[in-house]
């Protein structure tokens, strides 16, 4: 039976949407502790670099983490074993084997090693920050099943979404890396992104959406324009007791630092942060990317509010969360 004691809030969708900021502004929040990207550890090992500034085996949190889960800490981990562990159909083109019970069921044995090497990491890190919300910020839909699968309970998905134009320029963008042994951030075809938008966005619509009552989607432009109201909804939404977000204003925020994993280098900054709406897409983004994408993500753009015309004005506070019956929602389908 599980341990697992605080609520699992989940930030979903693709990258480049504003997780890392919106992460590190619930992480502010008392009885909040951000874990960051923490799907990407197995991959990432004892050398990445935390939010805090100091390397993962070095971070005094997370070797506290580490001993109470495995009883080492991250220097000694066996970080090899746990991505041999690590199903390798756990990839988001395989979901949907997760995601269909009697076929999960064929992969089962070779599935329980990675669910319990979460379920101890997850109750480590409830147990040694004594948090009552732990925010997870990996987006990926596979990490989320796979955290529900391993008897931590139902997370809270906080689905965020972005103008797949705004996603697809960011990823163009070249910028340095700061952890060891990566050079620079990754960059990405816009048309790959925009497949990859889809298919996120679609998978936590599908999977949670409006069939469960822990699910919320937030709109990355209504976020950075009301970040204090998009906060006080997300606490609603768990459960928690309105804060004071003193260190939250209507466009800057001041940050202390954090214990995040994994993430965009965003997760460094500290002190007073300008909260300013990225649009650069709008003016900078060549017009044969702009169709490229725009032509893809059409079907879906006014779901999420979206003009199809790339100059045109998206509205705000589009009511597309929670839509549905209240009563009929559950989450229980999904296990
Ligand atoms: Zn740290």
């Amino acid at each position: 039976m599980s341990t697992y004691k605080s609520k699992l809030l989940y930030i979903a969708g693709w990258d480049r949407s504003g997780s890392t900021i919106l992460d590190q502004i619930l992480g502010q929040l008392e009885g909040f502790f951000t874990v960051g990207e923490l799907a990407a550890i197995w991959d990432r090992g004892p050398d990445c670099l935390c939010g805090c500034g100091s390397i993962l085996k070095n971070c005094g949190i997370w070797n506290r983490i580490f001993t109470e889960a495995f009883g080492v800490g991250p220097d000694r981990f066996d970080f090899h074993a746990a991505r041999r562990d690590r199903p390798c159909w756990a990839r988001f083109r395989h979901l949907w084997l997760l995601a269909n019970p009697p076929l999960r069921r064929l992969f089962q044995r070779s599935l329980e090693p990675h669910l319990e090497l979460t379920q101890k990491l997850y109750q480590a890190v409830s147990r040694v920050t004594g948090a009552r919300v732990i925010v997870d910020s990996s987006k990926r839909p596979t990490h989320a099943y796979l955290l529900q699968l391993s008897g931590i309970g139902v997370p809270y998905i906080v689905h965020l979404v972005r103008d797949p134009r705004g996603c697809a320029y960011s990823y163009q963008i070249r910028k340095p890396h700061p952890d060891p042994g990566i050079r620079r951030m990754p960059t990405m075809h816009p048309a790959k992104s925009s497949l990859q938008w889809i298919g996120s966005n679609l998978a936590f619509r599908v999977l949670w959406g409006d069939s469960c009552e822990r699910y919320m989607l937030v709109r990355y432009e209504d976020f950075i324009t009301q970040p204090r109201d998009t906060v006080r909804r997300i606490l609603e939404f768990v459960g928690e007791p309105a804060h004071p977000l003193s260190f939250l204003s209507s466009n800057s925020v001041f940050l202390q630092p954090l214990h995040g994993v994994f993430g965009n280098p965003s997760r460094f900054h500290t002190g007073e942060v300008q909260l300013k709406l990225d649009e650069r897409w709008k003016s900078q983004m060549k017009e044969r990317d702009k169709f490229v994408v725009t032509a893809l993500t059409s079907p879906w753009l006014s779901t999420y509010g979206y003009p199809l015309h790339a100059n045109g004005i998206a509205p705000t506070g589009v009511e597309v969360q929670n839509a549905g019956n209240q009563q009929d929602r559950r989450c229980e389908p999904l296990l």
